[in-house]
């Protein structure tokens, strides 16, 4: 199957018409709702997957931490099958497979929101400050995986707080900035007021999203 032809048979659901602003708005209270009532996010799986079958027109993209604590669809409040188109690798980098995946998202399938999802005690983030204080060797490729963490983990070295979680912000407000310094789709999105870009960091202790930008 030729690319073109991969590309129009996603294309088969109309894109969403909601702005990056309520993307955003939809996203915090789906979090709060997780926080103050989780035993709402069920989800009526098998009516959504009939609904969604023949095409997708998701409404956010989440690249996040490969973490098994920090699932997007739960910790936003239930978002159920077709709704987030997400991208998640251990530290929320974006190498060419996230930032191909993050465009295709945005240009192809019309997600108005891009939001970069680091979290408290993160261990790729971690292993990377490991790496600036310690020096430390790691093991196969994991190594030059966490290479392309350790600038944020070296920006925030010596600063007041926690080294970790400065590195988390730090990192994640990279990662968001590289999307759109590294992707002219994306740019031109923006450009345009079709697409946001937005960092956060999720609480592992209270399951709060936290929007930095
Ligand atoms: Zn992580």
């Amino acid at each position: 199957m030729g690319g073109s032809a991969l590309l129009s048979r996603a294309r088969a659901a109309t894109p969403t018409t909601i702005t990056p602003d309520e993307a955003l708005a939809k996203l915090k209270a789906g979090n709060q709702k997780f926080i103050d009532a989780p035993q709402l996010c069920e989800l009526d799986i098998a009516k959504q997957r009939k609904g969604v079958a023949g095409g997708q027109s998701p409404w956010a993209t989440i690249l996040t931490c490969a973490d098994s604590r920090v699932s997007p669809e739960l910790v936003f409040g239930g978002a159920g099958l077709g709704e987030l188109f997400v991208a998640r690798n251990a530290g929320n980098m974006a190498d060419t497979a996230t930032l191909g995946t993050i465009e295709y998202g945005a240009e192809h399938l019309g997600s108005p929101l891009i939001v970069v999802l680091g979290h408290q005690r993160c261990g790729a983030v971690a292993a990377a400050c490991e790496v600036v204080e310690k020096h430390t060797k790691l093991p196969g490729s994991i190594g030059p995986m966490v290479e392309a963490i350790v600038p944020a983990a070296q920006a925030v070295m010596g600063k007041p707080g926690d080294f970790v979680d400065n590195a988390v912000r730090e990192n994640a407000r990279r990662t968001a900035a590289k999307i759109v310094s590294s992707s002219a789709i994306v740019e031109e999105l923006v450009h345009a007021g079709k697409v946001k870009v937005v960092y956060a960091r999720y609480d592992l202790d209270s399951g709060v999203v936290e929007f930095l930008s």
